[in-house]
């Protein structure tokens, strides 16, 4: 394996000027951001100060950092994105500020490559100019969605129309979205893989209703994850993303470097994790000395490290696999990282938490919000037993077993 993970000089000089725009522009806001981002309401996409940093974001050239195509974005590798996603992760609204935010960053993509001239137009352009955002909408109350071909949200044919019913919940940035991208089931004799079709559906469509936003660990705030109900809501044919029956492969377009975007962004909250245990641990008065001392304190932050290098290496060696060899060669390695960084930040900020005592737990500290962004990571985006199942099979099949 000749696998190199180490920034691109064009990466690496985005990083700095990156690093330096966060310092100087985001990190002394954040505090305020967040309270900005909280308030969020819809209908705009955006409060005012999140939209002075996207402008400014964008006039530093900061812009659309994970477009791969060299015409539209920088044309960086996936090992390079990978990099500047952990400084992003750093912040939980630095991606937005780069208009580098899921869900919207995977929405682009599979418009990029599936959407019509005119879909490009009324959809494509607004997202990547920054002036609208969109939801994607897969999950469903009433099945176990980890297996998308059993979505119950239908779409039928009226003329030339497609009239959408249905229910979805956990569809993150619904409030404030424009757009939302619809899986639905419009063919439900065909063949499990081809029974389901990707919309286009604009958020004011009649009947398209945000039900509520679903609290996670006790918080509702911002553009949250909402329940969706579909009540006869009317789109034309053109609405249809690819061909009707596309759905589930634009589906599985849209996860492959998105999981990784995920992964390194959840490295970035754990190096800052890391940073504050190391701080708390060495300036933490006890017993004459400091925390520092404790072995069980050192342990903790030597585990620490462990599992952050090793998330990082295994996310990167999946970027490396996509740029070499295409999303569908890195099936396995996307599985492993995603399966490892997700458990591995959580462990990290875990910790961090209990080296600060009663004041980890506060929400005066950033560590209670990436303990529970990386604990939804171990969910979202694939469920680790899902992506352990992929393993495994890679697994069998080396051996020659398993070929089904
Ligand atoms: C914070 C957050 C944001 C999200 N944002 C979005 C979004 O924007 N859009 C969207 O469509 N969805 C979103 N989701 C939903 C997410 O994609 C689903 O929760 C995920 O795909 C799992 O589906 P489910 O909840 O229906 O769980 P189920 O499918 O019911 O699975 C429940 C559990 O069963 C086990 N399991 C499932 N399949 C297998 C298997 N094959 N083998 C062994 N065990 C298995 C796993 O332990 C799994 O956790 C979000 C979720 C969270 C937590």
């Amino acid at each position: 394996m000749n696998t190199d993970l180490s920034l691109s000089p064009q990466g690496t000089a985005l990083r700095e000027r990156l690093s330096a725009f966060l310092d100087e522009h985001f990190f002394p806001v954040e505090a305020e951001l967040d309270a900005e981002m909280d308030a969020l309401d819809g209908p705009e996409p955006f409060g005012p100060l999140m939209s002075e940093l996207r402008k400014r974001a964008r006039d530093a050239g900061l812009w659309n950092l994970f477009l791969a195509d060299p015409a539209l974005g920088h044309g960086l590798s996936n090992v390079d994105y990978g990099h500047l996603c952990e400084l992003l992760g750093r912040g939980m609204w630095a991606p937005m500020v780069t208009n580098g935010n899921f869900p919207d960053t995977g929405n682009m993509e599979i418009l990029h490559d599936h959407a019509t001239p005119e879909q490009r137009a009324r959809w494509l352009t607004p997202l990547f100019e920054g002036s609208i955002r969109s939801c994607f909408a897969m999950t469903e109350p009433e099945v176990a969605s980890s297996d998308p071909t059993g979505i119950q949200t239908m779409a039928r044919r009226a003329g030339d129309d497609w009239i959408i019913n249905g229910h979805k919940w956990f569809i993150s940035n619904a409030a404030g979205a424009q757009l939302c991208v619809v899986l639905a089931c419009s063919d439900p004799g065909a063949d499990p893989h081809l029974r389901g079709t990707m919309f286009l559906v604009p958020m004011d469509t009649p009947g398209l209703e945000i039900v509520r936003r679903i609290p996670i660990f006790g918080h509702a705030g911002g553009p949250g994850h909402a329940e969706l109900r579909f009540h006869d809501v009317r789109v034309s044919a053109d609405a249809v993303l690819g061909q009707p029956g596309a759905g589930f492969l634009i589906a599985q377009d849209r996860l492959g470097p998105g999981r990784i975007h995920h992964c390194m962004r959840s490295i970035g909250w754990a190096e800052r994790a890391q940073e504050l245990a190391v701080d708390r641990a060495a300036t933490r008065a006890h017993q004459g000395g400091t925390l520092s001392k404790a072995q069980l304190v050192r342990e903790m932050l030597a585990r620490n490290r462990i599992d952050i290098d090793a998330a990082r290496m295994l996310v990167l060696r999946a970027a490396s696999t996509i740029d070499r060899h295409g999303k569908q060669a890195a099936y396995r390695d996307i599985s492993i990282a995603k399966v490892h960084a997700a458990r591995a930040t959580q462990d990290v900020v875990d910790r961090a938490m209990q080296i600060h005592g009663a004041l980890g737990l506060s929400d005066d500290l950033p560590l209670t919000k990436m303990w529970a962004m990386s604990r939804a990571l171990r969910i979202g985006d694939g469920a680790d037993e899902v992506h352990l199942m992929t393993i495994a099979k890679h697994e069998l099949r080396r051996r020659g077993h398993d070929r089904g």
